[in-house]
């Protein structure tokens, strides 16, 4: 007599993603999270994102600053003003994209956000993305671009060029364009902001196209 097939064993178990089911649960969730060292790390409070839930175009950046900690919104410090800036250079407007950071919680003293920390966060970008299922994504400096393109390249050398990814939930690909980040751009002047502009224009001619 046979004996029956065990089920197989895996040999590793993936770490579950966890799941939201709507957008409301998965806000609710990140917006009391204390997942990793930053929630103890002397935050104000969450800063889970800002825009349009119908938003093509999504911007990542690296995690709030204090001026983003302080007031609940990112990108809104002199770095924001730059984005908004660079947002209405492509003729649209902050109300229309959606904005979220790699980190919702500002690392003290405006450190790096660290490997575990990142980690611990992930799920609620993925998720962010998967409910937004943008059509272009713009990464804002080397941990967005890291994280979304899982590379190890630098950003001065892969920014401006456009990626195809599939980040949302429809399984729909998505042009994501890495550029530099608008406090790099700030702190390095003239070339770093038209590299940034030219950059801004590649991701709204994929968005005309995709459109
Ligand atoms: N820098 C970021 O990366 N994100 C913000 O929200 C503000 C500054
Ligand atoms: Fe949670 Fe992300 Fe804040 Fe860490 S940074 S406590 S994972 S929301």
């Amino acid at each position: 007599m046979v004996a029956p097939n065990p089920s197989p064993t895996p040999v590793s178990t993936p770490t579950p993603t966890p799941t939201w089911g709507t957008w409301e649960e998965l806000e609710r969730e990140a917006l009391g999270c204390v997942k990793c060292p930053l929630a103890t790390a002397g935050r104000t409070q969450v800063v889970f994102g800002v825009g349009s839930r119908d938003a093509d175009l999504v911007f990542v950046g690296e995690g709030p600053g204090s001026e983003e900690d302080k007031q609940g919104i990112p990108f809104v410090g002199r770095a924001g003003q730059l984005l908004t800036r660079l947002i209405e250079g492509i003729g649209m407007t902050r109300d229309e994209v959606y904005i979220a950071n790699v980190v919702k919680c500002r690392p003290p003293g405006n450190r790096d956000p660290q490997p575990e920390e990142i980690s611990a966060c992930r799920p609620y970008l993925e998720a962010q993305l998967g409910f937004l299922d943008p059509k272009v994504l713009i990464t804002l400096g080397n941990f967005a671009t890291k994280l979304l393109l899982e590379t190890k390249a630098g950003i001065t050398k892969i920014r401006g060029q456009e990626f195809t990814v599939s980040l949302g939930s429809s399984g729909a690909q998505q042009v994501l364009v890495p550029t530099l980040h608008p406090a790099a751009v700030l702190r390095n002047g003239g070339a770093a902001l038209a590299q940034t502009r030219a950059d801004f224009i590649v991701a709204k001619r994929a968005l005309a196209r995709a459109r």
